[in-house]
């Protein structure tokens, strides 16, 4: 009972979901002693659901891993691990007896009808039903802590990230690209192997003529037409391509490592499905969106900057397009803002 409450204290004092995966894998560990242990964060799209093992403890000792930035080498398809899936398709825990004697026994995490965690326990059979009560209150109020966390980070309105939310976000990427750099050795290898070739890219979407929409069909109307282009952007993007509500109609998209000409796909197609959606009683609406890629040495602002200047230039050209800064520097249809960072050292 002692032991429950202080790793539960533990627990809650925690506001990092890496560090709150570490605290409930050494909860766990420390209580129930599995012989193997997974936690693994779900994502569920419109045509498939990813699992990633964020943490766990597993033949060769705990792991841990960053749980703002899934990393692909540990991101798999639900249906490749039988119980998993049936895990989530039951919205229940489900057990499965191993021929050796212990047991495997998935819990979910619920969220609005979805599994948004999933935790993986093998155990002997010599765990007793009180035991199986301490572990089901844990996972619950691991929940509910992920909740509260969830609901602190979202934007009210669209329910996508919150701006406070992209912050945190970004200085995590920033900071890796920059770790990146500096150790430049096997392990930026590994993950540039794991992640496929490119880097991450920050993209700026604003909605053309928003002002209008809101004076011809009032502000509760503009409120909605936010609200559903918030669907069709989680619906365009991939699992792990992360979304905020940047402020009033800007929304910004943070897309994992890929080049330069998949970026301008995956928003051009963004871009074309907004083009095409009804919006209710406002009918077509386009946005327009500026993208830059992230560097090793940007300050939040830098890349922000960057793609705000490409964003200006689609404003400029016509509306309902996306440009790269990269691209239109190397055409010179705009100027170079400054020199690269990364070549200069600025302390
Ligand atoms: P442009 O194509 O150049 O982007 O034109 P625009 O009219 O969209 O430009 P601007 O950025 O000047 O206007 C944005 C407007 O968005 C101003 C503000 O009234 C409105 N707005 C900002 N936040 C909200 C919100 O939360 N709800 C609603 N309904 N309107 C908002
Ligand atoms: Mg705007
Ligand atoms: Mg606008």
């Amino acid at each position: 009972m002692l032991e429950l409450i202080s790793h539960v204290v533990r627990i809650s004092a925690r506001r990092d979901r890496t560090e709150i995966n570490a605290a409930m894998v050494d909860a766990l560990m420390d209580m129930f002693s599995p012989r193997e242990l997974v936690i693994y964060r779900c994502y569920a799209g419109k045509f498939r659901t990813v699992v990633y093992a964020c943490a766990g403890h597993g033949e060769h000792g705990p792991y841990l891993r960053n749980a703002y930035l899934p990393d692909r080498r540990f991101c798999n398809p639900i249906e490749r691990d039988a119980l998993l899936n049936q895990c989530r398709r039951e919205r229940s825990s489900v057990i499965d007896f191993l021929p050796d004697g212990s047991h495997r026994i998935v819990f979910p995490v619920m969220r609005m009808d979805e599994p948004i965690y999933l935790i993986d326990l093998q155990l002997s059979d010599e765990f007793s039903s009180d035991q199986r009560v301490a572990l089901m209150g844990l996972i619950e109020y691991f929940g509910n802590h992920i909740a509260l966390l969830d609901y602190g980070e979202a934007d009210t309105l669209t329910g996508l990230a919150s701006r406070k939310t992209f912050d945190k976000h970004l200085f995590e990427l920033l900071g890796q690209a920059a770790s990146d750099a500096l150790v430049g050795g096997e392990q930026s290898r590994a993950r540039r192997s794991s992640t496929g070739s490119g880097n991450h890219w920050l993209a700026v979407c604003d909605i053309d003529h928003f002002k209008s929409i809101n004076d011809n069909h009032g502000h509760l109307m503009g409120d909605e037409v936010l609200i559903m282009l918030a669907q069709v952007m989680r619906h365009a993007f991939r699992f792990d391509d992360q979304l905020f509500r940047f402020g009033g109609e800007e929304f910004i998209a943070l897309l994992q490592p890929t080049d330069q000409a998949s970026a301008q796909m995956t928003l051009e197609r963004f871009r074309s499905e907004v083009e095409k959606t009804v919006f209710s009683r406002v009918g077509h609406v386009t946005v327009s969106v500026g993208f830059s890629r992230l560097m090793p040495n940007d300050t939040p602002t830098d890349v922000i900057d960057r793609a705000d200047e490409a964003l200006y230039y689609a404003k400029r050209h016509g509306r309902n397009r996306v440009d790269c800064y990269e691209a239109l520097i190397e055409a010179g249809s705009i100027e170079a803002k400054e020199i690269a960072k990364g070549e200069v050292e600025l302390f």
